[in-house]
């Protein structure tokens, strides 16, 4: 282990912000099974550079990220591979995080916990100011593009223990939020109706 070696739970509901220096392995896992992480990059150097879902969807032409692949940053730099991965996946890179307005909007109230907020509060608990959220990539998220060109809202198929892994390709600050839905999105509880933690390795 190095000295930069560390694992970090994210409780359900929350997020947690780690700094992974260049060369680090990253794990997540799904302790419970069945849940969402939002994981927010940006550079250690200067966090206006920051992974860009966009920018890596042109360079990899798919969005949903596969093993091998990079992701890049909005100066089109590479940040992170996807090294390995031991889940059913898939992962979407075209999700924003969760927000309250979509809770609001979905009759669950306007104080609902969301990724968008738990990525402001974690990344606050390690001294960064940022303007702006960047977007995330949505591990173990399963939304597939159906035939007619609409997302198809599927259960999580992660089962407890199941990880992935990626690699820092430059020194990093993350945030992995337990993306917070317990609610239907078009009948179907994404994270099997309540959100559980994840566990971030790192070194
Ligand atoms: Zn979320």
């Amino acid at each position: 282990m190095s000295p930069s070696s560390r694992s970090i739970v994210v409780p359900g509901y929350e997020g947690r912000a780690a700094r992974v220096p260049a060369g680090a392995a990253l794990t997540i896992t799904d302790l419970e099974g069945c849940q969402i992480g939002d994981l927010f990059v940006l550079c250690a150097a200067d966090p206006a550079e920051r992974l860009s879902p966009a920018v890596t969807r042109l360079v990899n032409f798919t969005p949903f990220p596969r093993v091998g692949e990079r992701f890049y940053s909005n100066r089109r730099r590479a940040l992170l591979l996807l090294e390995e991965d031991a889940s059913p996946g898939p992962h979407d890179m075209t999700f924003a995080p969760c927000d309250r307005e979509i809770y609001a909007e979905l009759g669950a109230g306007n104080d609902h916990p969301n990724c968008r907020d738990n990525f402001f509060k974690a990344i606050a608990a390690l001294g960064i100011a940022v303007d702006a959220h960047p977007d995330p990539v949505n591990v173990f998220q399963n939304t597939p593009i159906g035939a007619d060109g609409h997302y198809t809202i599927g259960v999580t198929q992660t089962r407890p223990g199941d990880w992935v892994r990626f690699r820092a390709e430059c020194d990093l600050v993350v945030v992995l939020t337990a993306c917070s839905v317990d609610i239907p999105f078009e009948g179907v509880q994404p994270n099997g109706g309540r959100s559980t933690p994840l566990r971030l390795d790192i070194g």
